[in-house]
């Protein structure tokens, strides 16, 4: 079958480029079939000069004006040229291409695309392609190219071209829905489908093709949910958990009240824990409404009911910030439970003293990343799973822990909020709980949307804020080539901070492709204000907490999703001072204004995210990124919100009907886990 076939067998594909395909997770002909473009590129009507955005690919079309210049040295060749249309008149310039100065006839009609750059002399259209002449366009005009995710030395040509190859290669395949299924809800065929995914002829067929596969998608994670669901119900508790005195005593203890929100969850909690059945719980709250303590109230519980309990946290500096915070939590109010760190970057020799002190049943408490589940750790009596839902603690987890004879109760947090109706869909496997509250002592965070001339302000505002002992993060701007690339951007970012700012105030950064010691090191001494303000890509976005934090700048906010938007603003107001969002965009257009300004209306992350699809641009449509609510392939749950529904009823369908068709069903192999 060509599905398992090894990419090696196209044309083109040598070691070297299989290496670079396998870093992308795709090593046969079917990964390379699934391998679904990240976005587009749409060639879109011309603009017209007096509107070119900053930092933006576009197109202009209109007369040359003058003489074409050629200047620079021998190495470096610059082409410049001028071109005018009704609005005004614009400098474009190619960087080693001398011999365009015999291209152009003045006074001709050009029409040019590229990435509009701010310069010294002010806005400049660089290195763009040539449409020479204008009628060249039109061929291009409302086409969608792919544009995949890519790894340093694969280019997205090479990408689109293997891609091609294994569909022209490609037997018919059989489509997995019944056909009255996909008449009744119009989804087009899976041949069509996965050839208009990757190569729309417009913006109609994608939207058919995508429809379809994101359905298809939703349908193989319902069923597998229900199935998993029957399975589960009469799982009995292997470890019921009464509450102990002492945990209502560290309760009493904190320095906060739990909000009656927070209360309600507690107790729901407890009632399961306690009871017949084996718990399975979503917590669902906002940003800054509470979670962790509500999961650490549990798994002190356990603990004192004898068993172990384990956190997981999608990251590094996450799981390090939880256990240090629960430490000394626990050091504060005398409580005597071993808390042990698991994560992937500790030395080998730390590993294994941590695994022993898990196995033989010392540490009680576990937090870590995925290394919690991986080979070498035995667990003496794990009785609680705290995960979020990033990584919803898998089936297979799950299993392999049954296996050892003890099925234990799993609580999953989510700060997505979603409506009811969707989430009983989407974790129809779970209870669900909501913490629809807000501890009292906060106040509503000011946001303002500003464009890059309030930039200057903004650096004496933090240091205004500094000089109060706050701190501050500064989200930089996204670059969307490379992570190699998103960091060298932060570390120059970083500089450039540091000497606005002056030398009194420590400016740090944090990246991706930071070793995890570093990284440790620098949330840490954040944690401590020994660097006042950090210079961060989106990696800080997950659950960080630091309360003295105030300030949250955003550079390019226009090209970050509202519902990312919403959770970097989680980071601050966190604690009693007055909190601040400066969304810095350096678009001019009224939509992206009206947009971010959702921001300044809600705190509801849900209203957000949809009202960001109802504004969003044609041009705009696939290349932010959403609710990063449950990692489907293509699918999202809020954008895809209708689909889900459509999933779910036909669900009900086939379940109850007497055809044998979803026997032909593969498993659900998505990036989601589902919880048995
Ligand atoms: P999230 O729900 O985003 O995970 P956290 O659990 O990190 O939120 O809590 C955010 C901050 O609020 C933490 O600093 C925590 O100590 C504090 N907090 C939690 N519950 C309360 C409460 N009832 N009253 C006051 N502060 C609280
Ligand atoms: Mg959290």
């Amino acid at each position: 079958m060509i599905d398992k076939t090894s990419i090696r067998e196209l044309k083109g594909i040598g070691d070297k480029t299989q290496k670079l395909f396998e870093k992308l997770g795709v090593s046969t002909v079917g990964d390379l079939i699934r391998y679904y473009p990240r976005g587009y590129d749409v060639y879109e009507d011309p603009v017209p000069i007096s509107e070119v955005e900053e930092d933006r690919t576009q197109t202009i079309s209109g007369a040359i004006y003058g003489r074409v210049q050629v200047s620079g040295n021998a190495k470096m060749q610059v082409t410049t040229l001028y071109v005018k249309d009704l609005t005004g008149t614009l400098k474009v310039i190619w960087f080693r291409m001398p011999f365009l100065r015999s291209t152009f006839a003045r006074g001709g009609a050009v029409t040019l695309r590229g990435r509009i750059v701010r310069r010294r002399d002010g806005l400049v259209l660089e290195h763009p392609e040539i449409f020479y002449p204008c009628e060249k366009y039109g061929d291009r005009l409302n086409t969608l190219q792919p544009l995949y995710g890519l790894t340093s030395g694969l280019t997205n040509n090479a990408v689109a071209k293997a891609v091609r190859q294994a569909l022209d290669g490609m037997n018919l395949a059989a489509d997995l829905l019944p056909k009255e299924l996909r008449l009744r809800y119009g989804l087009a065929e899976y041949n069509y489908a996965v050839r208009g995914i990757h190569f729309p002829e417009d913006k109609e067929v994608f939207f058919h093709a995508r429809d379809r596969l994101v359905f298809e998608e939703f349908l193989a994670f319902i069923l597998s949910i229900r199935r998993l669901k029957d399975k589960n119900e009469k799982l009995a508790n292997e470890y019921v958990i009464e509450e102990k005195p002492e945990t209502g005593a560290f309760l009493q203890g904190l320095p906060f009240r739990l909000t009656d929100a927070q209360q309600k969850v507690w107790k729901e909690i407890g009632e399961d824990m306690a009871g017949e059945t084996v718990m399975s719980r979503l917590v669902q709250g906002d940003v800054g409404s509470g979670k962790t303590i509500v999961a650490v109230l549990a798994l002190l519980n356990t603990a004192l009911n004898g068993y172990q309990g384990a956190m997981m946290a999608p990251t590094e500096v996450l799981a390090r910030q939880h256990y240090e915070s629960i430490t000394r939590l626990f050091d504060t109010y005398g409580i005597k439970v071993k808390v042990e760190l698991l994560t992937g970057s500790m030395t080998a020799k730390e590993k294994r003293r941590a695994y022993d002190r898990i196995e033989c049943g010392y540490a009680r408490i576990i937090i870590g990343t995925h290394a919690l589940i991986q080979g070498g750790v035995n667990y003496d009596c794990l009785a609680l799973v705290v995960t979020d839902e990033q990584h919803r603690f898998g089936v297979k987890q799950r299993e392999a822990f049954a296996k050892k004879g003890s099925v234990p109760h799993v609580l999953v947090m989510s700060a997505t909020p979603i409506p009811r109706t969707l989430a009983i869909i989407l974790y129809g496997d779970l209870d669900i709980s909501v913490i629809d509250e807000l501890p009292a002592n906060r106040l509503p965070i000011k946001n303002c949307v500003v464009d890059t001339g309030y930039r200057k302000t903004a650096y004496s505002f933090m240091k205004k804020q500094v000089a109060e002992g706050r701190q501050c993060y500064v989200i930089c701007p996204m670059v969307e080539e490379s992570e190699t690339m998103e960091a060298e951007n932060v570390v120059d970012y970083a500089s450039m901070l540091q000497d606005e700012l002056g030398g009194e105030i420590e400016v740090s950064y944090l990246h991706g492709k930071m070793r995890q010691t570093q990284k440790d090191d620098i949330m840490d001494r954040f944690g401590r204000n020994e660097i006042q303000v950090l210079v961060s890509t989106t990696v800080i976005e997950v659950g960080i907490d630091v309360p003295n934090a105030t300030v949250m700048m955003v550079e390019n906010s226009e090209r970050f999703g509202l519902a990312q938007l919403h959770q970097l603003r989680g980071r601050v107001g966190r604690g009693k001072h007055q909190s601040y969002c400066i969304f810095m965009s350096s678009s001019k257009s009224k939509d992206t204004k009206e947009r971010l300004g959702i921001l300044n209306k809600t705190n509801d992350g849900f209203k957000i995210a949809s009202e960001d699809l109802r504004l969003r641009g044609p041009g705009d449509l696939f290349g932010i990124r959403q609710s990063g609510l449950m990692d489907f392939r293509l699918g999202d749950v809020y954008q895809d919100a209708k689909l889900l529904q459509m999933a779910n009823e036909a669900a009900d369908e086939l379940l109850n009907s007497e055809n044998d068709w979803m026997k032909n069903l593969p498993d659900y192999e998505g990036t989601s886990s589902v919880i048995i």
